[in-house]
Formats: C-alpha cells, sequence, structure tokens
C-alpha cells in the first residue's frame, strides 16, 4: 500500500464543496463503469471501482469528510500505539456493502454486490464494542480491558462442523463453488448476477452429520478478555480499530477486526470542544476589584490566575495548552477556555454586612463626585454598591 493515493475528490471528480446529491450523482456513474460485475476480471476497472468506493464513503459521511478535509489521508491511517487508524470504516466484507446498498440496491439488484469468489478466503465480520470513558481518560488516553464474545473454532470438528469420523460433503446445488450465477437484463446491459448458494450459504459445502458440540457450525462461542490503548485526545463517537479480534475469517480468511466504540462521560465542570476545554471560575467581588490569585481547576490540577484590578464578571482567559491533545501529536494541545464569574456575596455576617455598608458608602461617595452625584443626593438616591454590582452583570 506504498503507492500514493489520489485526492478523493479528484477521484470522483468533484468540486471540494460538492453537497450529498452531487457525490452521489458522481459516484453512481462511476460505479457503473467500473463496477467488477460489469468488467468481469479486469484488475484495472476493479481499482478504479475501489478507489472511486472508497472516496465516496468517506465523503458521503459528513464526520469523515470533516476529518478528511481536515488531515487528508493521514486521518485513517493507522494510529499511536499500534491500536489500528480512528476512522472505524472498513473496505471489505459486509460493511462496505452496507454503506453501498443504497446505491447498488437500486440498480444492480440485491444480490450482485456481495463479491465473487464466495467460497474463497474470506475475512470474519467485524465486531463492535463500545466502551465509556471518563472526560480525563479522553484527554490522556488510558487502557481498557474489555469483555469480548468471540467465535472460536470448535476442538471437536476442528472447525468443519461435521461429527468426528464424518466429513462435509460437495454442495451439489453450486459444485463447491458457494454461489450461484444467473444473468438478469438491466438498464444498462447485461448484468450477471452473482448470488450465495442458498443450500450451502456459500461454504460449497454440505454437511449431513453435524458435531454435536458446536451444532454443525464449526464455532463455539467464547468470552475473551482484550486490552485497548485509548489514545489521548479521542473524542465522544470516536472508534478504534483492533485488527484481526473479531469474528474468525470464511475458508482461511483472516479474521474480522474489533471496533471499539468510545463514550465519553459528562463532566461536571468541564465542556469540550474539539481539542478545548471550556469552563467558569467563581471569583468574589474583592478579588474582581482588587485582583489576585485565583485558584482555577484544569485537568492538569489547579492553577493560579492572576486576576487584573478591576476585572468585569464574565471576563474570559485563555489557559494556552491545558487543552486536549491531538489524536496525531500528544505534545500537541489544545487550550482551556475560563469565563470568570463574580460571585454576588450572601448570607454576610455582621461584620461583613457592616464592612460593605462602609464600603457602598465611601464608593459611591467618591464615584459621584465625578458624575453629577450632587443632584442624587438630594433626592436620596445615590447609587449603591449593590446597583453597581447589578450594573456589571447586565453589562
Ligand atoms: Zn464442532
Ligand atoms: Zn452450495
Amino acid at each position: 500500500m506504498a503507492e500514493t493515493k489520489r485526492d478523493y475528490y479528484e477521484v470522483l471528480g468533484v468540486e471540494k464543496n460538492a453537497d450529498d446529491a452531487a457525490l452521489k450523482k458522481a459516484y453512481r456513474a462511476l460505479a457503473k463503469k467500473y463496477h467488477p460485475d460489469v468488467n468481469p476480471g479486469d484488475a484495472e476497472a476493479e481499482k478504479k471501482f475501489k478507489e472511486a468506493s472508497e472516496a465516496y464513503a468517506v465523503l458521503s459521511d459528513p464526520e469523515k469528510r470533516r476529518q478528511y478535509d481536515q488531515f487528508g489521508h493521514a486521518a485513517f491511517e493507522g494510529g499511536a500505539g499500534g491500536a489500528g487508524g480512528f476512522g472505524g470504516f472498513d473496505f471489505s466484507g459486509a460493511d462496505f456493502s452496507d454503506i453501498f446498498g443504497d446505491i447498488f440496491g437500486d440498480f444492480f439488484g440485491g444480490g450482485s454486490r456481495r463479491g465473487r469468489a464466495n467460497n474463497g478466503p474470506r475475512q470474519g465480520a467485524n465486531v463492535r464494542k463500545g466502551v465509556r470513558i471518563t472526560f480525563e481518560e479522553a484527554v490522556f488516553g488510558c487502557e481498557k480491558e474489555l469483555d469480548v464474545v468471540l467465535k472460536e473454532p470448535c476442538k471437536t470438528c476442528n472447525g468443519s462442523g461435521a461429527k468426528p469420523g464424518t466429513s462435509p460433503e460437495t454442495c451439489p446445488k453450486c459444485g463447491g463453488r458457494g454461489q450461484v450465477t444467473y444473468t438478469s437484463q438491466s438498464f444498462f446491459g447485461t448484468v450477471q448476477n452473482v448470488q450465495t448458494c442458498p443450500d450451502c450459504h456459500g461454504t460449497g459445502k454440505i454437511i449431513k452429520e453435524k458435531c454435536s458440540d458446536c451444532g454443525g457450525t464449526g464455532y463455539v462461542s467464547t468470552r475473551k478478555k482484550i486490552s485497548v490503548t485509548i489514545p489521548a485526545g479521542i473524542d465522544n463517537g470516536q472508534s478504534i480499530r483492533i485488527r484481526e479480534k473479531g469474528e474468525p475469517g470464511i475458508n482461511g480468511g483472516p479474521r474480522g477486526d474489533l471496533l471499539v466504540e468510545v463514550t465519553v462521560s459528562r463532566h461536571p465542570v468541564f465542556g469540550r470542544q474539539d481539542m478545548h476545554i471550556f469552563s467558569t471560575a467563581p471569583i468574589s467581588f474583592a478579588q474582581a476589584a482588587l485582583g489576585g490569585d485565583v485558584r482555577i481547576k484544569t485537568v492538569d490540577g489547579d492553577v493560579l490566575y492572576t486576576v487584573a484590578p478591576g476585572t468585569k464578571t464574565d471576563t474570559k482567559v485563555r489557559l494556552k495548552g491545558k487543552g486536549v491533545p491531538s489524536l496525531r501529536n500528544k505534545n500537541v494541545r489544545g487550550d482551556h477556555y475560563v469565563t470568570l464569574v463574580i460571585q454576588t456575596p450572601e448570607h454576610l455576617s455582621a461584620d461583613a454586612k457592616e464592612a460593605l455598608r462602609k464600603f457602598d458608602e465611601l464608593t459611591g461617595d467618591s464615584l459621584n463626585q465625578a458624575k453629577a452625584g450632587a443632584a442624587e443626593k438630594k433626592h436620596g438616591k445615590k447609587k449603591g454598591f449593590m446597583d453597581k454590582i447589578k450594573e456589571t452583570f447586565e453589562d
């Protein structure tokens, strides 16, 4: 896979701002031209078909398209720690046909997209497993152990599904090919419609006497513990691919993949958007007026932030590099934005009330001198301390 990949927009021949309808139209045209069922045995056409399908799979998914626009092909390549890519999509096996079911369904007919050579080696199905992690675990990464139920080849029959001492027989319906071919007409020509053999379900073999341990399936379900490295910077809804930890392959094919879907719990203090963290921090009126150090909670622990004298409520401060690390490079971090909120004092002691009254008198006088305070005083309505706080909040 060392060859350079073409730009997905270029592959589909659409503009960067193409909408869904334009993407679908461009892809349908290419798929019609290059689909393997229309070009049997043409390797170049198959390559083009796969290229276009991959481009469409990414660009038709808003989240993947956003990642692609941001990172290019790098967005879907293998990630840190050998955990595999983060894209969470698959271009082989069942997933592939699921993605394109809506497109092929309407002009190739149901069965044709099921792939050819059904009794050849095929990769097993992917397994999806959810995991819930905390906000901090998402920020800094973590290790999790997952309980996954996976199929393993049955030891009694060595995976053949046949009772020990007997062996599976070649399916008479398909002659062991695992598929049956029908030819049909469609609006753009003759189409070979290949379907999985209904008698042997694609295995090419019929089991007369079933193994009693696995019921003839050749597999038994076993519970496994699989540890997964969740990279720093992962966000809610993203998934991690662990290669070949899914269901067993068919006819000697590799196992499917395990897709670990990450849910990040809400945090009582922190919010997050991409690589940035948001929170509010209370400061006292005295701190706001006089300035001073306030303690602010960050994912790295409390930090002291020096508030300037005369700070207003809702002042936003940026704590550089205290945000979420980039998935691609954990040394690159976003920022933490803090909104400072002035707390109005409640439950005051008699002494504190007295001090505030005094303060109110003092500041009321000094401020009103600058304005036409004398007139207000005459009516006994000078602006008090609480009025000023109210004004600050109404700003
Ligand atoms: Zn068995
Ligand atoms: Zn068959």
